[in-house]
């Protein structure tokens, strides 16, 4: 039975947390077929779809995604093919969102 996720962090629904990575498709080559990014994630956030008979990397979970992991940005041999939003942007949501949460809205 589908069950929806009831990930929090820090208290708030993973789900409205908006942390996970961003692919720039201008630079990401699939590594040659192998994705490191996607073999190297333990918790299944990406996918390699077939768009118009090309695979393409996608983040198909993003909310799979550990908030404030930045690692498999480190294992892309490409620079800039996998980037992240501004931890400073991602915190003041969270810290907005736990008010809310605080003052029952
Ligand atoms: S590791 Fe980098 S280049 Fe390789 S598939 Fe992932 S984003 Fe693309
Ligand atoms: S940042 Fe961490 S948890 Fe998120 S996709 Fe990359 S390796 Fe997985």
């Amino acid at each position: 039975m589908f069950e929806m996720s009831k990930a929090t962090y820090a208290g708030v629904p993973r789900d409205k947390i908006p942390w996970y990575p961003l692919i720039d498709y201008g630079k990401c080559d699939l590594c040659g077929g192998n994705p490191k990014c996607k073999e190297f994630c333990l918790h299944n956030v990406f996918e390699v779809v077939e768009e118009n008979g090309k695979k393409k990397l996608v983040v198909e979970r993003p909310f799979n995604c550990v908030v404030f992991c930045t690692a498999c940005e480190k294992v892309c041999p490409i620079p800039g093919a996998l980037t992240f939003p501004s931890k400073t942007e991602v915190s003041k949501v969270i810290n907005k969102l736990r008010e809310e949460i605080r003052k029952g809205r």
